[in-house]
């Protein structure tokens, strides 16, 4: 069994794609046993995505991540990383292949709609980031 962070970052909410997002990761059989919608402040995201900073798409990632509400949840599952990677698709839409969360449900590589932890080391980062008891 392996736990993953899942975020539907604010482009996706404000569209209204939250519950089908959810639909479709339970569809693939992961289950969701943490979930909470919350809006970033600046220092979050940037505590966040401390990796990302310095890098080209840096500002307009941490704008778009504290833009408005975002859904974060903890998923569960056997692979659950790589699973949900897989479901997310390719992190630029126009590559991500059709049925694809992202292929779905997002416009650009900037709004891409959802985030999912990348490895175990980052998934356990991530979840205890926002699930601090977990
Ligand atoms: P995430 O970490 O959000 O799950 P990812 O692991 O597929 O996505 P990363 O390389 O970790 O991609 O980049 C984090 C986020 O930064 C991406 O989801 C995307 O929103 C943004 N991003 C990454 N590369 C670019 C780029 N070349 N141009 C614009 N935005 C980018
Ligand atoms: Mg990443």
């Amino acid at each position: 069994m392996q736990t993953t962070l899942s975020i539907v970052k604010p482009d996706a909410v404000a569209k209204g794609y939250a519950e089908d997002i959810c639909l479709r990761i339970e569809d693939s059989g992961l289950k969701i046993i943490s979930k909470k919608q919350i809006k970033l402040s600046r220092d979050q995201a940037e505590g966040f995505y401390a990796e990302h900073k310095g890098k080209p798409f840096y500002e307009a990632l941490i704008n778009l991540m504290t833009s408005g509400p975002l859904l974060v949840q903890v998923l569960e599952g056997k692979e659950a990383i790589s699973r949900y990677r897989k479901l997310m698709g390719d992190t630029n839409p126009k590559k991500a292949s059709p049925g694809t969360l992202r292929h779905d449900f997002a416009e650009s590589i900037d709004a891409n709609a959802v985030h999912g932890s990348d490895c175990e080391e980052s998934a356990i980062r991530e979840v205890t980031y926002f699930f601090p008891n977990k």
